[in-house]
């Protein structure tokens, strides 16, 4: 038998239905894999509650009352609200927080409402992250950075790097992730693994910590786009009640069309997306992909998504704005550290806050009352908000003459630790090709297709139209099935 903590969350799932193992046992083997915290990959573990869910599990598979992933164990990044473990955000403003509640997609994913009606899943704990998921580094995490599981001397990506290195490393078989500008899609890719962020809207943002609310999405991160399509499965569908965004459209099982022929299928490939800034090495990788992908029988369409580049500023001005907006809850009074020496209730508010939250989380609060400050609004905020519609309607455009669209995911391969430390900008031009997708609303995916400089991995990003996860499930799934990129592992591992 597969050591169990090679086994993909497809193969676990059958070895726990057929009782080869206990999801006791299964957990207790990844348990040990994260103690001693390898990469830093984790904020919260905690073997009683880890242990606890499995036995619930396997009372269940005993009692014939099994979830569909019932004892396959998760890990969740740490902007879902738990109740069993502390959630912090990547934040000193929220350490020692701890949820009444679980985030609609951790309550999915594991025992539903009362033991009933969820996946099953076990949690392993909270994974590492940018603070309020605002980096693509996790280097602004206020409890140290992650390292990349291929190099350690370089960067997981983010925000979500803790749940990339974790299922790089065989920490846990799978984790959530969120994606507000590519925090799902640009970890994935320097790490090796495969991660979807669906259609904005189709995963509850219910207890999910809001950085930019227009923009944030939750999605599986694991090692192939069988597995994605299981566990997002389990994620999405309505939450009309607690979440505003919630689409009314129902759950959906993505692995029903995982095995469709690509024949015929029309990939754009956007011309934007190929030009200078692109590192060389990426570039050999994704265009051998795409080599694969047309044998496989799929044709390779020129399109245009002539606002790629304004995509940058755009969000660097909403995302902001958002945020600035929605930080403001955290004061002191309700959650988290409050200061210990203040005056008078202004000053609590303000010593609180100085001492919470880092340099990159400050500087995106000012950035974004900024930008919407009065005599700033109409020029920033408001024409950002106009460009955004102009890039949803260029996709809508695009989508006219393909079925989905292949790029890259990001322009190089992740990066040393500490190079872009002195510029903060460095980082967010990094993002080009992951925004615009994320303004759209989009759906978007990073499968792995190889390695570049430094044996680090490349990922290929697919982009669908609105709802079309299964179809970029189907793509990266045929790929898989041709090619081996996504069995790699690093070394040691
Ligand atoms: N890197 C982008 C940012 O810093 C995206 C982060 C995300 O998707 N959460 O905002």
């Amino acid at each position: 038998m597969t050591q169990l903590h090679n086994m993909t969350v497809a193969q676990l799932a059958q070895t726990l239905q057929t009782k080869q193992a206990s999801a006791v046992e299964v957990a207790t083997a990844f348990l040990a894999r994260a103690g001693g915290n390898p990469h830093h990959a984790f904020l919260d573990i905690d073997s009683e509650v880890t242990l606890a869910q499995a036995q619930a599990s396997d009372a269940r598979i005993a009692a014939g009352t099994a979830g569909a992933l019932e004892g396959v164990p998760i890990a969740h990044k740490d902007v879902f609200v738990t109740r069993d473990f502390a959630t912090t955000a990547g934040s000193k403003i929220l350490s020692g927080y701890r949820s009444p509640f679980d985030a609609t997609v951790v309550q999915k994913l594991g025992a539903g409402v009362n033991g009933q009606g969820g996946a099953g899943m076990v949690s392993l704990g909270k994974l590492n992250c940018d603070e309020f998921a605002m980096g693509s580094s996790n280097e602004n995490s206020a409890y140290g950075a992650v390292t990349n599981p291929w190099d350690t001397s370089r960067v997981p990506g983010g925000s979500s790097g803790g749940s990339a290195a974790a299922v790089a490393a065989r920490l846990a078989p799978a984790a959530t992730g969120t994606d507000t500008g590519g925090s799902i899609r640009q970890p994935a890719s320097f790490c090796g693994i495969t991660g979807i962020k669906p259609t904005y809207g189709r995963a509850s943002r219910f207890g999910l910590i809001a950085y930019a609310s227009s923009l944030d999405q939750a999605g599986p991160m694991a090692r192939s786009a069988e597995d994605c399509a299981l566990i997002l499965s389990a994620m999405c569908g309505p939450d009309l009640d607690r979440d505003a965004t919630s689409l009314d459209v129902p759950a959906e099982n993505f692995c029903a069309k995982l095995g469709d022929s690509l024949s015929g299928l029309r990939i754009g490939i956007p011309q934007e997306f190929f030009g200078e800034g692109l590192a060389a090495d990426v570039r050999t990788a994704i265009d051998a992909a795409l080599k694969t992908l047309e044998a496989q029988g799929a044709k390779l369409v020129p399109i245009t998504l002539p606002r790629t580049e304004l995509a940058i500023p755009v969000y660097y001005i909403i995302a902001p704005a958002e945020a600035s907006s929605n930080l403001s809850r955290f004061d002191g009074v309700k959650f988290g550290h409050r200061a210990s020496a203040y005056t008078d209730l202004v000053s609590m508010y303000k010593q609180t806050r100085a001492e919470g939250f880092g340099e990159e989380v400050k500087r995106r609060i000012m950035t974004g009352a900024y930008v919407l400050s009065h005599g700033y609004y109409d020029a920033y905020y408001l024409q950002a908000q106009k460009i955004r519609r102009m890039i949803a309607d260029d996709f809508q455009r695009a989508f006219a003459d393909c079925d989905v669209i292949a790029g890259p995911v990001a322009p190089t391969v992740a990066w040393m630790l500490g190079h872009n430390a002195s510029d903060p900008l460095a980082d967010y031009l990094a993002d080009i090709f992951t925004l615009p997708a994320s303004l759209a609303g989009l759906p978007g995916m990073s499968v792995p297709v190889g390695f570049g400089e430094g044996g680090m991995p490349v990922g290929l990003q697919l982009i669908g139209n609105y709802l079309q996860e299964a179809r970029l499930l189907n793509v990266a799934h045929q790929y898989q099935l041709a090619t081996d990129h996504h069995l790699q592992q690093p070394e040691g591992i």
